[in-house]
């Protein structure tokens, strides 16, 4: 089984310093027609942050999970065109489990207003369904080398494989060979991994 990343948008494809510069384009008429036609929300995907994880996916061959809550109301194909109307050319395999928004009995019993789940325990419920060995092992339990693309931390037991992001600035060049040295951790060749 290939390499995944699981991948985030806000803080990682875009920044804050992008998502304010660019409001002070939105005026110009061949950007309101482009916005007109393109996918929702792509104006708030920066294309050369992107084209970092575009690197990532083709020096590995790595399959993309998006992990972010974008994936919300967006399946696998509008998540792959929404990327691709910025210059990606990988396409979504998958994303995780939406968010629980439901408490459990023992959540309730123990006060608790809002869920416990983390990001790292929505990242390892798709690794159970689709085929992992089960938490505890390496790379939580998938044969495979995994990395998570976040701005955000609640990776829980899944940590170790986290490459954190600067919400300010977006994924860097540093990050990207960090993913992309850590996706190739078991030395698996990029001839090897077929591409769909
Ligand atoms: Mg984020």
């Amino acid at each position: 089984m290939n390499p995944i990343l699981f991948l985030d948008v806000d803080g990682v494809i875009n920044s804050s310093h992008y998502l304010l510069s660019y409001r002070f384009d939105v005026g110009a008429p061949a950007e309101q027609e482009r916005a007109k036609r393109a996918p929702r929300g792509s104006e708030s995907i920066c294309p050369t942050l992107l084209g970092r994880v575009d690197r990532i996916v083709r020096e590995t061959g790595c399959d993309v999970v998006v992990s972010s809550a974008w994936r919300h109301g967006r399946d696998v194909h509008e998540l792959t065109a929404l990327f691709r109307s910025r210059g990606a050319t990988f396409r979504v395999r998958s994303s995780t489990p939406l968010d629980r928004w439901i408490l459990t009995a023992e959540e309730i019993a123990a006060g608790r207003t809002v869920t416990e789940e983390t990001r790292g325990d929505q990242v390892q419920a798709w690794l159970d369904v689709h085929g992992g060995r089960g938490r505890g092992e390496r790379w939580g339990g998938w044969p495979a080398p995994i990395v998570l693309l976040d701005d955000t931390s609640d990776m829980a037991h899944l940590t170790p494989y986290l490459v954190l992001t600067d919400h300010h600035v977006g994924v860097t060049d540093a990050d990207a060979e960090r993913a992309i040295g850590m996706l190739r951790a078991d030395g698996a060749a990029l001839a090897e991994v077929p591409r769909g």
